[in-house]
């Protein structure tokens, strides 16, 4: 992926920024998608955050699984057992409750 020459954007008063439009399409972040705000060195990173199942593209309880959103009956065939959504994320990954603001 070729990295794209720096984009200047200014910050509003509330502290916002507008994703240059390449950027969005290049990711495929539509208006509502989630981005992951962190930092790396030394630098802000947005990431899109996954609102539905790589898998099967169903948004019903979703769960992380190694960055990517997994629902939950393709979840317990990774896992090779069955999982139900109530016992809480597998193991180990980061970002466990991120299944509260996928329901509407
Ligand atoms: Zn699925």
């Amino acid at each position: 992926m070729d990295v794209t020459s720096g984009v200047a954007r200014r910050i509003d008063h509330l502290g916002r920024i507008v994703v240059p439009v390449e950027l969005r399409r290049l990711f495929g972040i539509e208006p509502g998608d989630e981005l992951e705000i962190s930092v790396r060195d030394g630098a802000i990173a947005l990431v899109k955050v996954e609102t539905r199942c790589v898998f099967c593209n169903s948004d019903q309880g979703l769960v992380a699984f190694r960055g990517k959103r997994v629902c939950g009956g393709c979840a317990g065939e990774l896992s090779g057992d069955r999982w139900s959504p109530g016992e809480g994320a597998p193991v180990g990954t980061p970002g466990a409750a991120m299944t509260d603001d996928v329901a509407g």
